[in-house]
C-alpha cells in the first residue's frame, strides 16, 4: 500500500459527539476543540440548538443554518492525530440530518446527563448506530451535580440502548461531595477540581485500588466505598475488550463534567487510542477499504441558499478511499459524467479553507450547482453507489398545496431542491399531488419560510391522516402489480420512483401484510 495513504489513514479520527438536547454536547466539543487548540477561548463554538425565543422560529432557524454550516464538520490536530468532529443538530425535528451525518462517521461519543439518565434522543440516536455497528463510547456528564448513582445508570444504558457496557473510570461520590474518578484502564486517581479555564488534570498514579496512598487523597469513607465498588465491578464485567468496542457490541463507560474541564483529556485520550481510524464501507456492488489508491467517496449532507443573492450549495463529501486532489476529474456515478472541483474546502473549527488534496476519513465541502444529490457517489471512474444512507420513514404527512398559480415552476424546483437537500421527503401521487414527509412539525416552518424567501413561491400545507411510509419490493412482479392497482390510493413514489406504501395505522399495515404475502414492506429505503 501506498505509504503516505497508509499514514494518513492511521492519523485520522472522524466521529461525532450525540446526545439528547442540554446533556452537554456542545461543552465538551468545545473542550475537545480547546485541548486541540482549534479554538483559544470558551464560547467558541455556538450551540445548534433552536431556542423557542420571543423572536420568531424563523429567524432562530436562519439562524441555526449559519451556525451549523460553521460547526458541521470541526477540525483538528491533537497528539499527532487528525480528528474530524462532525456536529449533528440538537432538535429531535432535524433527526433526519443527524441520521445521515452518523453513516459518515467511524465511531460515537454519547453524552449521557448523570441527573436524567437515558432520554428519548439518546435511544433513538442509539438505534441508528447499532444498525450500523458503530463503535460508541459512553461519556456520563455532570458528576458535578447529584445525579443516579453509577450502577443504576450502567443498567439503564444497557437495557434502554441494549448495549453491553464496561465502566473505564469510576466515580468517587458525586455532586456536592464528588472527588473525583478512578480509571480503571490506568490505575490513576484524577482528583476534581471545579474549574471551566484549566486545562490539566490532577493525575495521581495508584498501584491498585488497595494502596495506602489513596488514603493521602481522599476521605477514609470514600476509599472504603470505592474499594467496594471496584470489587463489585470487577466481579461484574469481564475486562474490556477492545475487539468488542470495535465491532460495536460494548461500550466503554467514562465519568466526568465537561463544563469543569474533568475526565475530558482522559476520555479524548481513550477516544484515540482505541477508536478506529477510517475502515471499509459497503457499497452496492463490494467492499471498498480506506486503503485503496483510487479515490471515491459520497455526498452525506448538502447546504443550500444561505445567501438568497447566491445560489449556492455546499455538498458535503465524506472520502472513503484514496486519496482527494483539487482540479481532478471524479466520475459522478448517478449522472454517468465526469466533474471537477476547483475550490474544495477542509472545514476547521471555524474557518474554511481551499485544499489541494484530502485522504479517508476527512469530510469537505464540495461547491456545487445542482448536480450533486444526498448519497451519490464519486470514484475514479468504477461503477459504485455506497450504501447506508437511506431515507428513514417520516412521522408527519402533509399536502402540498400552491397558493400562487403564478408561480408554479418556482414551488416545483424549491420543493425539489429543498428535499434533495434533505429538508424532508417528497413523495408524488397520481401524477403531481406532492406530500410531504418530516419528522417533525418545525420542518413544515422551514419549507414554507424558505419555499418564500428563497423561491418567491407561496404554499400552503394540508395535514394528512398517514403515520408511516413503507417502501415496497416483492419477487413477484405481478403481485407487486396488483398491489400497486388495488392500493393504488395510498401508494406514491419517492424522488426515485419507487413505489412507497402510506399506512394511516400499525393495524392497517398488519392488514396489508396479511392480505398480501407476497410484498416486502420496508421501513427504510435501502433494502437491496
Ligand atoms: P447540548 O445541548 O448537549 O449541546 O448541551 P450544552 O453543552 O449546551 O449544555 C447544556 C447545559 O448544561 C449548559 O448550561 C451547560 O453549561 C451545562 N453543563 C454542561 N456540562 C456540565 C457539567 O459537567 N456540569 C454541570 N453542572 N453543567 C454542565
Amino acid at each position: 500500500m501506498n505509504a503516505e495513504l497508509k499514514r494518513e489513514i492511521s492519523k485520522r479520527r472522524t466521529f461525532a459527539i450525540i446526545s439528547h438536547p442540554d446533556a452537554g454536547k456542545t461543552t465538551l466539543t468545545e473542550k475537545f476543540l480547546l485541548f486541540g487548540g482549534a479554538i483559544q477561548t470558551a464560547g467558541a463554538v455556538k450551540s445548534n440548538k433552536i431556542r423557542k425565543t420571543a423572536t420568531s422560529d424563523f429567524m432562530e432557524i436562519e439562524k441555526q443554518r449559519g451556525i451549523s454550516v460553521a460547526t458541521s464538520v470541526m477540525g483538528f490536530e491533537y497528539a499527532g492525530k487528525r480528528i474530524n468532529i462532525l456536529d449533528t443538530p440538537g432538535h429531535k425535528d432535524f433527526a433526519e440530518d443527524t441520521y445521515r451525518t452518523l453513516t459518515a462517521v467511524d465511531s460515537v461519543i454519547l453524552v449521557v446527563d448523570c441527573v436524567k439518565g437515558v432520554e428519548e434522543q439518546t435511544e433513538k440516536l442509539m438505534s441508528v448506530c447499532r444498525m450500523r455497528h458503530t463503535p460508541v463510547i459512553i461519556f456520563i456528564n455532570k458528576m458535578d451535580r447529584e445525579g443516579k448513582a453509577p450502577i443504576e445508570l450502567l443498567d439503564e444504558l444497557e437495557e434502554k440502548l441494549q448495549i453491553n457496557t464496561r465502566p473505564l473510570s469510576w466515580p468517587i461520590s458525586q455532586g456536592q461531595t464528588f472527588k473525583g474518578v478512578y480509571n480503571l484502564y490506568t490505575s490513576a486517581l484524577n482528583l476534581f477540581e471545579a474549574n471551566s479555564s484549566r486545562i490539566s488534570e490532577t493525575l495521581v498514579k495508584i498501584q491498585s485500588p488497595q494502596d495506602p496512598e489513596l488514603e493521602k487523597w481522599i476521605p477514609e469513607s470514600f476509599c472504603k466505598k470505592l474499594r467496594e465498588d471496584i470489587a463489585l465491578i470487577e466481579g461484574v464485567y469481564e475486562p474490556f475488550n477492545e475487539e468488542l468496542y470495535r465491532d460495536g457490541l460494548l461500550a466503554p463507560v467514562f465519568f466526568g463534567s465537561a463544563i469543569n474541564n474533568f475526565g475530558v483529556k482522559e476520555l479524548l485520550e481513550t477516544f484515540l487510542s482505541i477508536a478506529p481510524c477510517p475502515y471499509e464501507r459497503d457499497a452496492r456492488e463490494r467492499t471498498v477499504f480506506a486503503s485503496e489508491e483510487a479515490m471515491s467517496g459520497f455526498v452525506f449532507k448538502i447546504h443550500a441558499n444561505l445567501d438568497p443573492n447566491h445560489r449556492d450549495r455546499t455538498a458535503f463529501f465524506k472520502i472513503c478511499s484514496g486519496r482527494f486532489e483539487r482540479n481532478k476529474f471524479y466520475y459522478h456515478t448517478r449522472l454517468k459524467k465526469k466533474i471537477r472541483f476547483s475550490s474544495p474546502t477542509h472545514f476547521m473549527a471555524n474557518e474554511k479553507s481551499i485544499i489541494d488534496d484530502a485522504w479517508p476519513g476527512d469530510v469537505i465541502g464540495l461547491y456545487d450547482n445542482g448536480s450533486l444529490k444526498i448519497g451519490d457517489t464519486l470514484t475514479e471512474g468504477e461503477e459504485l453507489q455506497f450504501r447506508g444512507i437511506p431515507s428513514f420513514s417520516p412521522e408527519i404527512f402533509k399536502l402540498l398545496e400552491n397558493h400562487d398559480p403564478m408561480k408554479t415552476k418556482q414551488l416545483d424546483k424549491g420543493i425539489r431542491q429543498l428535499t434533495e437537500e434533505g429538508v424532508a421527503q417528497l413523495f408524488v401521487q397520481h401524477g403531481n399531488r406532492k406530500i410531504v414527509g418530516t419528522v417533525g412539525e418545525l420542518q413544515f416552518d422551514v419549507i414554507k419560510f424558505r419555499l418564500e424567501h428563497e423561491y418567491g413561491a407561496l404554499c400552503a400545507f394540508t395535514p394528512l391522516r398517514y403515520k408511516k411510509a413503507l417502501w415496497v419490493t416483492s419477487d413477484n412482479k405481478e403481485s407487486l402489480g396488483e398491489f400497486l392497482r388495488r392500493k393504488s390510493n395510498l401508494i406514491v413514489f419517492d424522488r426515485e420512483d419507487h413505489p412507497v406504501f402510506l399506512a394511516e395505522s400499525e393495524w392497517m399495515l398488519k392488514t396489508a401484510q396479511e392480505d398480501y404475502p407476497d410484498i416486502e414492506f420496508h421501513t427504510t429505503s435501502e433494502f437491496k
